[in-house]
């Protein structure tokens, strides 16, 4: 097996909904540890950060931001498309309609991820107040209607049961997922949910797994590192995970922290850790200086 390396771009930190998801570390004031300031990064950073992964070899970019940054994301789409050969994801979660998604689509756009996060809906609720379930299945509906990959993923161990994880399963088979990415909890300090335990491994590598069994439609299994730490990659893998995301080479120009946790996957060390392993990756490693 191949594994994928998937980078990333977060274009902006703002998020629109008042009342933040309660594990969120990611939009501007929610943790000390995430970034905390907001950002909205200019077209020459994300120009760069494209160029900067693209030139270390990696194929494939995740281009995300709260909610509210449509045009912001739609401009740094067209930027890479324009000048790199990245294929890109796009994931604004449930804040995207369909006049957008067909903007995305003539974009270029490949994927278009909106994680569920949990089925069980009071949890859903009690922990993201200002976001709506329905909202975001209506969206994986769409991403399916207007012919673009779609990629929705599980947060594990934010409370769910073991029943709400096998219906989920269920659901993201019904949708035909393309690509479900599978991510542990990990609290984010300053965040409601700070004393909240991590996610065990074992439950991660667990659920992938089960997707791989499950969800015949699925081509990739996503972990992005924030959620697995170093400890839990090769694991994942060997659990049928065949996307690593949420990693950046060495030289990346901007300040980076995860989604799910503060820390980045450092390309060249993760490739050390593959070739350790003998695992090979789609990273081009020869390529010609741009
Ligand atoms: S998890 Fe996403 S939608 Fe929820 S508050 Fe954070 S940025 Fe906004």
């Amino acid at each position: 097996m191949v594994v994928e390396i998937t980078s990333t771009i977060h274009v902006s930190n703002r998020c629109s909904l008042k009342r933040k998801c309660a594990y969120c570390g990611f939009a501007a004031g929610s943790s000390p540890a995430g970034y905390y300031k907001s950002f909205v990064k200019t077209e020459d950073e994300i120009l760069k950060a494209a160029l900067s992964m693209e030139f270390a070899g990696i194929k494939r970019v995740s281009i995300s931001a709260g909610y509210g940054n449509f045009s912001a994301v739609l401009k740094a789409v067209q930027i890479v498309k324009e000048k790199t050969g990245l294929e890109v994801l796009v994931n604004v979660g449930g804040d995207i309609n369909e006049e957008e998604l067909e903007l995305l689509k003539s974009a270029g756009v490949e994927t278009v991820c909106c994680n569920l996060e949990t089925v069980n809906r009071e949890l859903f609720e009690r922990l993201k107040p200002d976001d709506s379930f329905e909202k975001r299945l209506k969206v994986c509906e769409l991403v399916k209607e207007f012919g673009l990959k779609l990629s929705s993923g599980l947060l594990l161990g934010i409370g769910e049961s073991e029943k709400d994880r096998k219906e989920h399963i269920k659901l993201l088979k019904s949708l035909e997922v393309d690509e479900v990415p599978v991510m542990g909890f990990r609290p984010y300090p300053g965040t409601p949910m700070e004393s909240v335990p991590p996610a065990p491994l074992t439950l991660q590598l667990r659920v992938i797994e089960r997707v791989r069994e499950v969800v015949d439609s699925c081509k990739r299994i996503t972990v992005p590192y924030p959620t697995v730490g170093k400890e839990g990659v090769i694991p994942a893998v060997r659990s049928g995970a065949n996307n690593v995301a949420t990693v950046v080479p060495e030289n990346y120009p901007l300040t980076v922290k995860g989604v799910g946790s503060p820390q980045v996957g450092i390309l060249e060390e993760l490739l050390n850790l593959f070739d350790s392993f003998g695992i090979e990756t789609n990273v081009e490693r020869e390529r010609l200086p741009l």
